[in-house]
């Protein structure tokens, strides 16, 4: 057997991989299994280390991927005299979360890594068949459509899992912001009180009463229907909240925000982004959101609201993780990955969100609990998925053109579509542009000799 020496894609691929499926094994024993996988391979453990630790996959490494604020934007690159430096790279990257306990949803997917363009995604463990559920997800966080929006600031629907009110139950619950002592009232109601303390880890800070320095933010997020300044201020909540709570449940939930992928709204303009989730202000309403969110959740201006906000946060934020929420840079990617990461119904999934883009993809997400839990999706198989086959949704109309698909994915910066249809359908494209091409040339020539012809004929040539 030939020993070959893999490239770094190649190794870091399978190092992260094994490392995510084995998330409790240290250096030697990845190194290890990594020598099983891929038995022709040449690797010193130093290699296996080094890209380790490049990763943030093992302890003692470099600083974890959570407390580098340029990691985010940046590509880190250690040169052989261990110097580092960052480049700047322009497809949405996304990370794999560390311990991320996916057999509370499904036994039948793991997270795979693919390589530094792909990033991660989901294959099957087993065969999965045509029709069957292989998941059910309640959301991260929610900034459901409008019109939902709307019914929940009308008390008819639920605050939290945002299913609309059929009929009055007497299990129907209010905020505790509710009361009409409050100078500002929430008009937000639960559908249980099972919702209710659900809706604890993110409504408090967005509580008109609880927390009435949010009011102008959620107005102005409103009143221009940006769903991802919403869904940025329903994650800020969340993990401010969390905070709260303990480290364990701070780290755990800021994992998940970091892993998700993620492209500043700069580098999206330079690409001619649109948005897919309504419209996408421009840099001047991105300074003004800046100003508002900053005032809904650090520094209010009205002492009064001030207050307010302290006794709500009580523990401080960590130095590293403000200024990962706060500064202008990193409100505009958080922004960004909210865009990005978000379900059609506004929803974000922390399994879903690690699906990739097929134009002909194997499972569709469903809404299928309309009357008791609406935000919660269900991702059924559209087809037979073998064992080790990839788990793709669409992220663009698959009913229309090769073309139409390509600029549709392009203005998401993920570059050109290369799933299996696109490239089929491409080659039958450029088959057809040659033969169309040939067709003319064949007419010219064609033209060419009557020209020829005619010539002869009156003596000219
Ligand atoms: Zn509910
Ligand atoms: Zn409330
Ligand atoms: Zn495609």
């Amino acid at each position: 057997m030939g020993s070959v020496i893999p490239s770094e894609d190649e190794l870091t691929a399978a190092l992260i991989d094994l490392k995510t499926n084995n998330p409790q094994c240290g250096i030697a024993k990845i190194h290890a299994l990594l020598l099983i996988s891929f038995p022709t391979w040449l690797v010193s453990e130093k290699r296996t280390r080094k890209i380790l630790q490049l990763h943030g996959l093992v302890l003692n490494a470099s600083p974890p991927s959570s407390s580098t604020p340029q990691e985010q934007s940046e590509e880190v690159v250690i040169a052989a005299d261990g110097s580092t430096s960052f480049i700047p790279y322009q497809y949405p990257s996304s990370r794999v979360i560390k311990n991320l306990d996916l057999q509370k949803w499904t036994l039948k997917v793991r997270v795979k890594y693919f390589d530094k363009k792909k990033g991660k995604g989901l294959v099957a463990m087993e065969k999965i068949s045509k029709g069957e559920v292989i998941w059910k997800e309640d959301p991260f966080i929610l900034a459901p459509e409008w019109e939902i929006y709307d019914l929940q600031h009308q008390s008819a629907a639920c605050g939290f899992c945002s299913t609309p009110f059929a009929t009055a139950s007497p299990l129907i619950t209010s905020c505790p912001g509710s009361s009409s002592s409050s100078a500002a009232p929430c008009p937000i109601k639960f559908c249980s009180r099972l919702c209710l303390a659900r809706s604890k880890k993110h409504h408090t800070l967005l509580c008109p009463s609880q927390n009435p320095a949010c009011v102008p933010l959620l107005k102005f997020a409103r009143d221009t229907q940006w769903m991802a300044l919403h869904a940025l201020s329903q994650c800020t909540s969340r993990i401010l909240l969390a905070n709260q709570i303990d480290d364990s449940t701070l780290n755990s939930d800021w994992q998940v925000v970091k892993g998700l992928a993620e492209l500043g709204m700069e580098e999206r303009f330079q690409q001619s982004y649109e948005g897919h989730h309504g419209a996408e202000p421009d840099r001047v309403a991105w300074q003004k959101a800046h100003t508002l969110f900053v005032q809904a959740f650090s520094e209010p201006p009205n002492p009064a609201d001030q207050k307010k906000l302290t006794k709500l946060l009580k523990k401080p934020l960590r130095e590293d993780l403000k200024s990962d929420l706060f500064n202008y840079k990193s409100f505009l990617r958080g922004l960004g990955r909210m865009s990005l990461n978000l379900e059609a119904h506004g929803g974000l999934y922390v399994l879903h969100s690690h699906l990739n883009h097929s134009c002909s993809p194997n499972v569709s997400v469903r809404h299928l609990e309309q009357k008791t839990m609406l935000a919660r999706i269900t991702v059924i198989a559209k087809q037979d998925i073998q064992p080790g086959e990839e788990l793709t949704v669409t992220y663009v109309n698959p009913s229309g053109s090769v073309t139409s698909r390509q600029i549709e994915l392009e203005s998401w910066a993920f570059g050109k579509c290369k799933c299996p249809r696109c490239v089929q359908e491409l080659k039958e494209l450029a088959e057809k542009r040659k033969a169309d091409g040939e067709a003319e040339a064949a007419a010219g020539a064609a033209l060419d000799d009557l020209e020829r012809e005619l010539k002869a004929g009156l003596g000219l040539a």
